[in-house]
């Protein structure tokens, strides 16, 4: 097989000769047989055919197909979301009685659901701060499962990912790492030992904030083990309509992965040097890029205390407030409001966030003038 260049990969969709140059939707719930001899070989495993769009659709496998490629991965599944693929594959591998090591400041949701729904399936979790790598190491000790974020949620920490792998190899724990932050672009988790790879594909794999999905890319194995055990049950399958707009999302992912890049570093330089921005929290511009080969657009900052963080938030015109991130548009989000709305006492403690953080997405307009309109709105808050 020719070693296939990502640029490629993005913007090529296999296909036959003479038909459309996008794959169709496959908007349909069930698939046909011309035979019962031929049902009977399909679910016997002889004949590869969808059966229900709950296991299996080509519009959906199209899309899988093409993250596997862009992972290095064997095989890929897409789901509703991004939260499903995560409950999917822990639930695959981790039962009752086991524990998970998890790294401290993941994505909220995952955390919730390590905090909330796992201990009563019997299931516990010990959450390490990642950058120390031989704490993760003593917790993994008798550990089923070690879940990873490079770079993490809100902080951005990273990890030293393949030390982090050999580690969970050694202990037998099966490895997933959340890599929605920098997309296979600028990060490639299964070169580095990683056993399973997780998407919100909602966030820059579509990068157009029109679509909620996820996915999870990995060996033929594991996956065959998730198909086994949560997927069918579970239920959170990918639409096919969903599909085709991420397949429309990847043939660019390249070409906006470098301009969220170029233009998240010049914003994030520019606060760095702010003397109203007490900290920048940007992997770029840290010394210890932890292994990433690029940076995405999404980081966070710390404003000084004389900075009223809703009047700043309030005073923005291009950065929207919202939830999400890695489409075109540029976004604020406070922490602090976002971990109160979710009603946890406990919430700006338990993630170490100070009240003056706010999470910055620089989106593709011109970086120039998000410079301009962040530089007003500190202005009129400070
Ligand atoms: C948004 C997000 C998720 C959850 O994805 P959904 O598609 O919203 O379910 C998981 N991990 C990270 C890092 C995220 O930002």
């Amino acid at each position: 097989m020719i070693e296939t260049d990502f640029a490629t990969l993005l913007a090529h969709d296999p296909g036959e000769g003479g038909g459309p140059v996008v794959p169709p939707i496959h908007q349909t719930s069930l698939f046909t047989f011309a035979s019962v001899a031929d049902m009977a070989a399909c679910f016997a495993g002889d004949r590869p055919q969808p059966v229900y769009s709950r296991g299996d659709n080509p519009t959906v496998q199209a899309f899988e197909a093409k993250m596997a490629a862009l992972e290095g991965g064997e095989a890929a599944r897409g789901f509703a979301s991004g939260m499903a693929a995560i409950a999917s594959t822990i639930l695959a591998f981790v039962a009752a009685g086991e524990r998970i090591v998890c790294v401290e400041h993941v994505y909220p949701d995952a955390y919730r659901l390590m905090r909330r729904l796992l201990p009563r399936l019997g299931i516990t979790t010990t959450f390490v701060d990642g950058r120390d790598t031989e704490a993760v190491g003593r917790a993994l000790e008798g550990a089923a499962l070690l879940y990873l974020e490079n770079p993490t949620s809100v902080v951005f920490h990273t990890q030293d990912v393949a030390a982090l792998t050999g580690l969970a190899r050694a202990a037998g724990a099966v490895s997933v790492l959340d890599n929605s932050w920098a997309t296979p672009i600028h990060q490639r988790p299964l070169a580095q030992g990683v056993d399973l790879v997780i998407h919100s594909a909602s966030k820059y794999i579509s990068g157009h904030s029109d679509t909620v999905a996820g996915v999870v890319v990995g060996s033929r194995d594991r996956l065959a083990r998730i198909m086994q055990l949560t997927y069918p049950f579970l239920g959170g399958k990918l639409a096919p309509f969903e599909a085709w707009l991420l397949l429309r999302g990847l043939r660019t992912l390249a070409l906006r992965m470098a301009r969220h890049q170029e233009s998240g570093l010049a914003v994030a330089r520019h606060l760095a040097a702010h003397p109203l921005v007490r900290a920048v929290h940007h992997p770029g511009l840290c010394e210890d890029a932890g292994g990433l080969a690029g940076f995405s657009s999404l980081f966070s900052i710390e404003l000084a205390e004389r900075v009223d963080v809703a009047r700043f938030c309030d005073a923005l015109r291009l950065f929207r407030l919202g939830v999400s991130w890695g489409g075109h548009e540029s976004l604020v989000f406070p922490a602090m409001v976002g971990l109160r709305q979710a009603g946890e006492a406990n919430s700006l403690q338990a993630f170490a966030v100070g009240d003056h953080l706010v999470r910055l997405h620089v989106g593709l307009e011109a970086p120039h003038d998000l410079v301009q309109d962040l530089q007003q709105a500190l202005n009129t808050a400070a």
